[in-house]
């Protein structure tokens, strides 16, 4: 179900608001279901600013061009999986530099197919659909352009004026983003192709409000607001990620793989001698990482001394007793 045009149109018209229209009451009772604080006066609708509210407009405007001239932005009140729309559009042909988020997202996905619960009104679930530079093989750096960029946003975040705590910012190998050592967003890199050639489908899962993390999750999953201690601002988190990621993406564009990798380690705890299992099927091997390789696997040294690379399996944090 995407976003009604009336919120764009509301956010194009400011304090002037939007006059009554036939059809337009409909559309304004659905948003307010949605929590969107629209009011109304003499005939008129008003969508007072916030930093909040997603609506396509306000993140268009506000998102700082970059590497993109403009980011094109579609929103979804509820979708099945953002990812899996951005797969739809990369096949399709789509050129690149779209971004598509959702209020809530039923089929929400994470890696191999397990499920990144996206409740409604308070996350950020969205995905970016891009064109980068064809060396396929280094695609999977974007998974930690984006979990920098995340992790940076956050840091700026905490540190902005009159914002009560700071972020105790951690990240997991390979697109986990701690908060407070409770994972609060993941990342979720996928690609498709079309006649017009390869294209990155990125996905981003946010907690932000307190609420949003579903009750079976909470002895390891956290929000944004709840590690803050103060309700955090969807759309500034959203646009200030959005700078972020733009940076560390020239940075890819211009071959500084190495800067990526150094960037992400420089906000992860675990790239290095820490002790974790390695997942893999029913068992569990005890392990150390000791690094990571320039396409960004994983090394880990086994008990038997052997240096093993992982290129996307499961790691678990293996903590003392
Ligand atoms: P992990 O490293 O935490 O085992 P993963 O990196 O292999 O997970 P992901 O793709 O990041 O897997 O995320 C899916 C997993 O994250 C789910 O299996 C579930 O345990 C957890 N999860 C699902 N929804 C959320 C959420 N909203 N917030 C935090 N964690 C979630």
């Amino acid at each position: 179900m995407p976003v009604p045009d009336l919120l764009d149109q509301l956010a194009r018209a400011g304090p002037r608001g939007i006059e009554e229209s036939p059809g337009s009451r409909a559309q304004v009772e659905l948003c307010r279901q949605w929590g969107f604080q629209i009011q109304e006066k003499d005939n008129r609708f008003f969508l007072p600013f916030d930093s909040d509210s997603l609506v396509p407009v306000w993140i268009e405007q506000e998102t700082p061009g970059i590497v993109w001239d403009r980011l094109r932005v579609e929103g979804f009140l509820a979708i099945g999986s953002t990812n899996e729309e951005g797969l739809a559009r990369a096949r399709g042909g789509d050129p690149g530099a779209l971004l598509i988020y959702a209020e809530t997202q039923t089929a929400g996905r994470g890696r191999k197919g397990r499920r990144w619960e996206s409740p409604p009104g308070g996350g950020l679930y969205f995905t970016l659909v891009l064109k980068p530079a064809p060396d396929l093989n280094r695609w999977p750096l974007l998974t930690f352009v984006a979990g920098a960029a995340l992790a940076q946003a956050l840091i700026e975040l905490g540190e902005s004026e009159g914002f009560p705590a700071r972020f105790a910012v951690d990240l997991k190998w390979p697109n986990d983003v701690l908060l407070g050592g409770k994972k609060a967003a993941g990342v979720l890199l996928e690609t498709a192709c079309s006649a017009r050639g390869p294209a990155v489908v990125l996905g981003v899962g946010i907690n932000v409000r307190p609420g949003c993390v579903p009750e079976e999750l909470r002895l390891r999953a956290s929000s944004v607001s709840d590690e803050a201690g103060a309700l955090v601002a969807r759309r500034k988190l959203l646009v200030r990620f959005l700078y972020f990621f733009q940076m560390g993406y020239s940075l890819f564009e211009n071959g500084r793989h190495a800067d990526i990798l150094e960037n992400w380690k420089r906000h992860s705890s675990m790239w290095d001698g820490v002790p974790v299992w390695i997942v893999e099927a029913e068992k569990s091997i005890p392990a150390v990482t000791c690094g990571l390789s320039d396409a960004g696997a994983l090394r880990v040294r086994t008990v038997e001394g052997i240096v093993e690379t992982i290129l996307a399996g499961d790691v678990r944090l293996r903590r003392s007793r």
